[in-house]
């Protein structure tokens, strides 16, 4: 155990003391500014709706913890969780199929849910009005939160535990001795600290900028207003003040006017995000008061009637009911906003003992303090919350204008219907590969992705899908799926697979390695064996002591003491960089250097089986696979551009990766266009990319596995080297592991169909029986159905039916053997 500091005693401070104190750690401080009774921040007023369900498994199960542990915490019959229920209403058809999805995620995640129709909906809400509701969903286990309360409970139980409470204490600095904190500057004096987690909610970028930490979070509010009482409900508030929970009906949701509502005894609450954003200073609200009370606090601003007329005209037609009442209070409450919605956990890669649990709703509060506590004392957290991580942010991503816009987009667009392709519109072009000009020329689709423009399709292509043969003709789609597609990807595919196409790669993460500790870097930490030859590519799997993969990447060795490394995330680039940092400090000698060098250098994929015919007319290089064989590579000139040859594919054919510097990219790009028009080269986008790459079984990190996954269950156990000798992270768990049979594997899916395209994240039935879930799909246009990859039980076999859930309907599809495209490598070692 070490010692801790929480800075905030909101819903998420007084929580992540609590699984602190509970993992048996004992020497925990919570620093508060406000006091303790109603520190005043975003906790204190929040009307704590609970809709667990979220198209994230990990958003989901992060909020399925806090609903179970707000229900065991209780005092005097006094709970802390009222679960009426939530129930969702569409009154637009596009929202009555968003539900159909919703309910499959539900599913997927292990949520009850049900489809109900209007009649259910009246039943189950009676204030209703029938004329506007097309159907809904429900479920049983959504509810209310009272937060305040919560908080209250955790501080008296984890004082008794033995957390030092300190209200009315501002954090005004974070101590450090060199990379270390150590403590935290109170008026009082320093509290010395090892780990100093701040909990600050919306003030979060105020403590991150004490120890030079961006926090890409906006504080904005959002209005809530309650209604005077309803008369037909009089007496309510008696009855249900005998729970103590102040309400009976389900929590309800009108997400198609921006609305959600609860009710107060005999009144109602109502939340609005269809006003404009109004996004708020922390700073500029001063010293939080002495004095703090429902009416009076930091996170309070004043109620601005006028943005919330839209919101009372519409509830009183959904809610007639609400037509005898008037608006009795309302006001502007703060919270935090990010630039993708999610919340931010962890801490950055220049600072140790510094961690942020910050942006994080009532919803997923618990669950978020379980995660950070289970890092803290074990170092895995047994939810992924990689999608969580404050490092998953590139530099871009940080600047304030850019948090500024996009997290004021996610509170404008918090209750819109969203394709999982769909694009922001700004900011745009902020990343943008040397080959831009060109792929534009072509009639690039841009899709954005980490700020870089990515090219999805080429409409310069158009005209070879009228001279695919017939088995390769793409299918009719239905509306969800064909947005953001095109029937061009199935040409890119065939041209791909026939002939040869070039694609813009450079968007993938490249760190270099480099160093006397490089070797001895890479060898502690991946499953490979890193002390090959150079030129040797290597893909290989990043674990934590539990066995479970934290990232899969490839090494290519440059030289004797460096290495490119072919990554996923930032997250993956703080993690080496804090690893390399630490293994410096230990032993100078071994000292390593971590350089993110996607942005200044560029890559191209060409790839097809007539790749070496191209390459071969502009090089003189032995090309064979004598001279440059699978996972091998090569510094080389092409044309007069120096270049790396990576001999290897994403998408299961013979080629190359070939890689320059940023300022040759544009030249290298029409070297290899015009030394391939001979050969039939094409410009091939992503959307033909993720196709091939599913066919050939190629897992993507963070859809396909993430943390919760061992290498077994993945399926990518052939990245781990048996004959490795030397230690690495996770070596010892992973012996235990391979002697377990996996409960669950990642399976490849074809539909039996031929022609239901399905997206991600849809249920998988067994038996009739809700089992896993779909991690990506597309259609195989080699195979010539839609493929899939799914987690399924462990004991299904090759060739059993399953059934995956899309819009409600149950699709037939076929699990299948690996891989689907290609499975003796042929086509690569050709
Ligand atoms: P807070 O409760 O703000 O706690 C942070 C604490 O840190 C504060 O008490 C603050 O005083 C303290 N602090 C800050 N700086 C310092 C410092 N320098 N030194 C010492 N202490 C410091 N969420 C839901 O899930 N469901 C809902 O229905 C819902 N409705 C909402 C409605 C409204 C109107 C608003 C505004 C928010 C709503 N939310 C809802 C969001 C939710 O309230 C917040 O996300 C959540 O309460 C944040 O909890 P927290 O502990 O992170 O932050």
């Amino acid at each position: 155990s070490q010692r801790v500091v929480i800075i905030g005693a909101g819903i998420v401070g007084t929580n992540l003391a609590d699984e602190l104190v509970s993992r048996g750690w004992k020497d925990i401080t919570v620093v508060e500014q406000g006091p303790l009774s109603m520190p005043g921040g975003s906790t204190s007023h929040a009307p704590g709706l609970v809709f667990q369900t979220n198209t994230s498994k990990t958003m989901t199960h992060l909020a399925r913890y806090t609903v179970e542990k707000l229900l065991s915490i209780e005092k005097d019959g006094k709970k802390c969780f009222n679960q009426v229920g939530g129930l969702e209403v569409a009154t637009t058809p596009a929202r009555l199929e968003e539900l159909k999805r919703k309910h499959g995620y539900a599913t997927s995640w292990g949520i009850e849910s049900r489809l109900v129709g209007a009649e259910e909906c009246f039943q189950r809400y009676p204030h209703l009005n029938k004329d506007m509701v097309l159907g809904g969903l429900h479920i049983p286990s959504d509810g209310l939160a009272l937060a305040a309360r919560a908080t209250q409970l955790l501080i008296e139980r984890t004082t008794k535990a033995g957390v030092r409470y300190l209200g009315h204490t501002p954090v005004t600095g974070i101590e450090r001795a060199g990379r270390r904190v150590t403590g935290v500057t109170t008026p009082g004096g320093t509290i010395p600290a090892e780990i100093v987690v701040s909990c600050a909610g919306f003030w979060g970028v105020e403590l991150g900028a004490m120890v030079g930490v961006q926090i890409p979070l906006l504080p904005l509010a959002h209005q809530y207003a309650k209604t005077t009482a309803v008369p037909a409900l009089a007496g309510r508030a008696i009855n249900s003040s005998i729970n103590g929970m102040n309400a009976e009906l389900p929590i309800l949701r009108h997400q198609d006017q921006d609305l959600y509502y609860r009710e107060h005894g005999d009144q109602y609450g109502i939340g609005y995000y269809g006003h404009r954003p109004m996004p708020v200073i922390a700073s500029s609200l001063g010293l939080t008061p002495q004095h703090v009370d429902d009416k009076h606090m930091p996170s309070r601003l004043d109620f601005t009637t006028e943005d919330f007329d839209p919101a009372w005209k519409e509830t009183q037609k959904l809610l007639p009911i609400l037509q005898q009442t008037e608006i009795a209070d309302g006001f502007n409450g703060i919270f935090s906003f990010t630039p993708d919605g999610g919340p931010i956990l962890g801490q950055p890669s220049h600072l140790d003992g510094f961690y942020v649990a910050e942006a994080v709703w009532v919803t997923h509060s618990a669950g978020v303090a379980r995660a950070l506590a289970q890092i803290l004392t074990t170092g895995q957290s047994e939810i992924d919350v990689s999608e969580c991580e404050l490092s998953r942010f590139e530099k871009i991503q940080l600047s304030h204008d850019y948090v500024s816009e996009t997290s004021q987009q996610n509170f404008v667009e918090i209750y819109d219907i969203l394709h999982p392709l769909q694009p922001r519109t700004s900011p745009r072009n902020l990343r943008v590969s040397p080959f831009h000009a060109r792929e534009s020329e072509l009639g690039a689709f841009f899709l954005e992705t980490g700020g870089w423009e990515r090219p999805w399709w080429y409409e310069a292509n158009k005209d070879l899908v009228k001279a695919l043969p017939p088995s390769w003709k793409p299918v009719d789609r239905d509306a969800w799926s064909t947005q953001f597609h095109s029937p061009i990807s199935a040409a890119e595919a065939w041209k791909t697979r026939n002939a040869v196409a070039m694609f813009d790669m450079t968007a993938f993460h490249r760190f270099e390695v480099s160093g006397p500790g490089a070797v001895g870097l890479l060898q502690r930490l991946t499953t490979g064996d890193m002390a090959t030859k150079v030129g040797t590519v290597t893909y290989t799997l990043l674990l934590n002591d539990h066995g479970k993969i934290l990232t899969d990447i490839f090494t290519h060795r440059l030289a004797e003491d460096a290495f490119q490394i072919g990554a996923n995330t930032a997250t993956d680039l703080a993690y080496l960089e804090r690893e390399a940092r630490v293994q410096g400090q230990n032993s100078p000698g071994q000292w390593v250097q971590v350089r993110d060098v996607t942005g200044s250098t560029c890559c191209i994929g060409l790839w097809g089986p007539r790749a070496r015919d191209v390459l071969g007319g502009i090089t003189t290089e032995d090309l064979s696979n004598a001279g440059l064989p699978y996972f091998s590579l090569k510094n080389t000139i092409l044309s007069g551009i120096p270049v790396t040859l990576i001999r290897k594919s994403y998408v299961g054919e013979l080629g190359w990766e070939i890689q320059t510097s940023a300022e040759y990219g544009q030249r290298l790009w029409d070297t290899i266009w015009q030394a391939g028009q001979l050969h039939g080269l094409i410009a091939a986008g992503r959307s033909a990319f993720n196709s091939m790459r599913i066919e050939k079984g190629y897992r993507i990190y963070g859809s396909d596995m993430t943390t919760e996954h061992n290498p077994f269950e993945a399926g990518v156990s052939h990245a781990v080297d048996p004959t490795k000798s030397a230690d690495f992270v996770g070596k010892a768990a992973l012996q235990r592991l391979a002697a377990q049979t996996p409960a669950r594997r990642l399976r490849p899916l074809t539909i039996d169909d031929g022609r239901s395209v399905v997206l991600g994240k849809e249920p998988v039935f067994y038996k009739g029986k809700p089992a896993g879930y779909v991690t990506s799909a597309a259609f195989g246009y080699s195979v010539g159905k839609p493929v899939a990859y799914a987690w399924l039980p462990g004991n299904v076999r090759d060739g059993e039916s399953v059934e995956v859930e899309y819009f409600g309907k149950k699709i037939r599809a076929t699990v299948a053997a690996e891989s689907l495209y290609d499975p003796d490598m042929s086509r690569l070692t050709q």
